[in-house]
C-alpha cells in the first residue's frame, strides 16, 4: 500500500509502498518490481530504496512518457492498493569482483544505480567508485544532492554530475582515469577476475611505485535509454571491457 508521495521535480515523483504480503521484500539494491496493468501490460519500476527498508519501498519515476505507467504513478497516493511481482532482474553489484566500478546514468536511470551506492554507503564499503550521472538540464539531476553529500563524506566516490555536454565523452574520461590510477589495478594481478592484459606499468620490480601493475579495466553498471547504453558500450569496450564487464539495465528505447 503507498503510505507518501512526492515530487522530486515536476515531472519526477517518488511513491513509498509498504509491502503486506509479504511483510518483508528480500531483494538486492538494483532490482525491480513488475506491475501488471492488464493481461499483456506491465511496467517495471527499480527500487530507489535499499535492503536496509525491507518494508517500506521507494519507487521513482519519470513520468513524461504519458503512458499507463505514468499516469498509473501520477495517481498514486497514500492508502492506494498496489500489486506487483518481484523482486526481479540481475542489475546488481557485485561485491565480490575486485574492479573499480564505474556507474553511469542516464536520467531516470540512476534509479537503480542510486539503490546500490546507497547499499554500499550503508554497508559501510568505502571502495573506489565512480558514477557518471548526465541528465539533460540540473532540474532533471534529481539525486544530485545526494551524491554531492556522499562524495563530501567519502573521498573514495568520485561523482561526475553532467548536464547537457556529451555523456559518451564523460564515460570516456571518467574510464581513462580510472584506467590511469592505481585505482584500474586488480588484486591478483594477472590471475585477478577480470583482467585483461594491457601495458605493464611502473616500471621494473623495486621502483618507487613497488612491483609492477598492470592496468584492469573497470566493471561498468549503466542504466538508461537504449541509444546511451549502446553510446556507453561502445567507448567502454574500446577501452578494453568485455561484454561481461558491462552490466546494463535498458529503460526504454
Ligand atoms: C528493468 C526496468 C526498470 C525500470 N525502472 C524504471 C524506474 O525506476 N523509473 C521509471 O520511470 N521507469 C522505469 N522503467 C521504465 C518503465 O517501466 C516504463 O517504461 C516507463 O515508466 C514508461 O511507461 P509508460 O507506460 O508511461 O509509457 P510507455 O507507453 O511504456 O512509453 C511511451 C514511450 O516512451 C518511451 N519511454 C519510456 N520511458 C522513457 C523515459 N524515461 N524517457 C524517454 N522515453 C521513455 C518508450 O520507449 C515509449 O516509446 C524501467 C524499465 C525497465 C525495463
Amino acid at each position: 500500500m503507498v503510505v507518501a508521495t512526492r515530487a522530486l521535480a515536476p515531472a519526477i515523483l517518488e511513491a513509498d509502498l509498504r509491502t503486506e504480503d509479504p511483510p518483508a521484500l528480500t531483494f538486492a539494491a538494483g532490482q525491480w518490481i513488475s506491475v501488471p496493468f492488464g493481461p499483456k501490460t506491465v511496467r517495471a519500476y527499480s527500487i530507489a530504496s535499499t535492503p536496509r527498508s525491507p518494508s517500506v519501498i521507494t519507487l521513482s519515476a519519470d513520468v513524461t512518457p504519458g503512458g499507463p505507467g505514468s499516469r498509473w504513478f501520477r495517481e498514486l497516493a497514500p492508502g492506494i492498493a498496489v500489486t506487483f511481482k518481484g523482486p526481479l532482474g540481475g542489475f546488481v553489484f557485485d561485491r565480490a569482483d575486485a574492479r573499480h566500478p564505474l556507474f553511469v546514468a542516464e536520467e531516470i536511470g540512476i534509479v537503480p544505480i542510486r539503490a546500490m551506492l546507497r547499499d554500499l554507503d550503508e554497508r559501510g564499503v568505502a571502495r573506489a567508485t565512480t558514477l557518471v550521472y548526465w541528465a539533460r538540464d540540473p532540474g532533471w539531476l534529481v539525486y544530485d544532492e545526494d551524491f554531492r553529500r556522499l562524495a563530501g563524506r567519502r573521498p573514495s566516490f568520485s561523482y561526475r554530475p553532467i548536464v547537457g555536454a556529451s555523456l559518451a565523452a564523460a564515460v570516456a574520461a571518467a574510464a581513462d582515469e580510472i584506467l590511469a590510477t592505481r585505482g584500474g589495478e586488480i588484486p591478483g594481478g594477472r590471475g585477478g577476475p577480470g583482467f585483461t592484459p594491457g601495458p605493464e606499468r611502473g616500471g621494473a620490480w623495486g621502483d618507487r611505485l613497488g612491483p609492477p601493475m598492470y592496468v584492469a579495466p573497470p566493471m561498468a553498471y549503466v542504466a538508461g535509454g537504449a541509444a546511451t547504453i549502446a553510446a556507453a558500450r561502445e567507448v567502454l569496450m574500446a577501452r578494453g571491457l568485455d561484454r561481461k564487464s558491462i552490466k546494463w539495465e535498458k529503460f526504454y528505447g
